[in-house]
């Protein structure tokens, strides 16, 4: 089963149906103004796993075009939720990929990557994420912080916006959007309850300031959020993903100066999403998707490590880790 949303400017929303579950991993299309040369021509905004890549082909085909009609693929970072496919775009449909320089060595070789993504997943890494092809160098386009590029017959601005991983960058588009992958949380429509994106390992809250003040001063008329969908109520958005990234950045730290093991914060940090749903009155199906999207596991340890490794001086430890 593969879907997409259409949105207002003519893009599509593809659901990658990521590990069976319904809108958790999107990939947007692009589709390339309408003069005749470029008929059936559209770039991608993210790709998502490779073990999602027929599904998101598959996809492509029912909006009525052909995968190899893609030109770019624009990816946020390299976590393998929002890249993993994009060697194998460039090589099965010639797409070129366009990355913040400083992580494009990662697509070219992804083994380091894979390593650390394995630490994580282990065993289950190649079920859960399949594998990532390497990037042919010839398909590389590595752009810098703001830079402007055409993509497709429009203007896409790159805007570096650090915070969940050092080398993000969101892009804005001459019409409003702005594709902000992680930079501005998870949020599921219609929802207004924003999920902070805190995996390991380079949470840095003082960078991700920074990135939110630069979101913010990009006029976007909508935010097109990777997890998931578009939302058009920028200044309340982004205002509630930082205070919320800090609220449980600050929650994490108190549990550990009051004690707390690590696995009390694993139920604390699931009990705090959850009365943040329910004090929306979000239904059990919808509890259940933010809870699995960057989950209480992986908060925690984000949040953990950012503290140890950039305020060692504030972080206490766990009460039961010195054993
Ligand atoms: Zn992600």
């Amino acid at each position: 089963m593969s879907t997409a949303l259409r949105l207002r400017d003519g893009a599509a929303l593809i659901d990658t149906g990521h590990a069976g579950r319904a809108e958790t991993i999107g990939v947007y299309l692009v589709p390339q103004r309408g003069d005749a040369g470029r008929a059936g021509r559209f770039d991608l905004v993210e790709v998502g796993a490779e073990v999602d890549l027929a599904t998101v082909e598959r996809a492509i085909a029912a909006l009525g075009l052909e995968p190899g009609g893609v030109e770019r693929v624009l990816v946020t970072h390299i976590h393998l939720d929002h890249a993993g496919a994009a060697g194998a775009w460039a090589s099965r449909h010639g797409a070129r990929v366009v990355v913040l320089r400083a992580g494009a060595e990662h697509l070219l070789d992804p083994s380091r990557l894979l390593k650390s993504a394995r630490r994580v997943y282990g065993d289950a890494l190649e079920r859960t994420w399949g594998g990532m092809t390497p990037l042919p160098a010839t398909s590389l386009e590595a752009v810098d912080d703001g830079d402007v590029i055409d993509v497709g017959g429009r203007q896409v601005r790159v805007v570096a916006s650090p915070g969940h991983a050092r080398h993000h960058a969101a892009f804005a588009w001459e019409g409003g959007e702005v594709y902000t992958g992680d930079a501005a949380g998870v949020r599921f429509a219609p929802w207004e309850v924003v999920r902070p994106a805190v995996p390991p390992p380079e949470v840095d809250l003082a960078a991700w300031d920074a990135s939110f003040e630069r979101l913010g001063a990009l006029d976007a008329s909508e935010l097109r959020l990777t997890h998931f969908g578009a939302f058009d109520d920028v200044a309340r958005h982004l205002a509630a993903a930082r205070e919320r990234t800090h609220a449980w950045a600050d929650a994490l730290l108190t549990w550990a100066q009051d004690g707390a093991t690590r696995a009390d914060a694993l139920r604390l940090c699931d009990d705090l999403a959850r009365a943040e749903l329910e004090a929306a009155g979000a239904d059990a199906a919808t509890v259940r998707r933010y809870l699995a999207t960057s989950d209480a596991a992986m908060s925690v340890a984000g949040l953990e490590r950012y503290w140890r490794t950039q305020h060692p001086e504030r972080w206490p430890g766990w009460k039961d880790e010195d054993a």
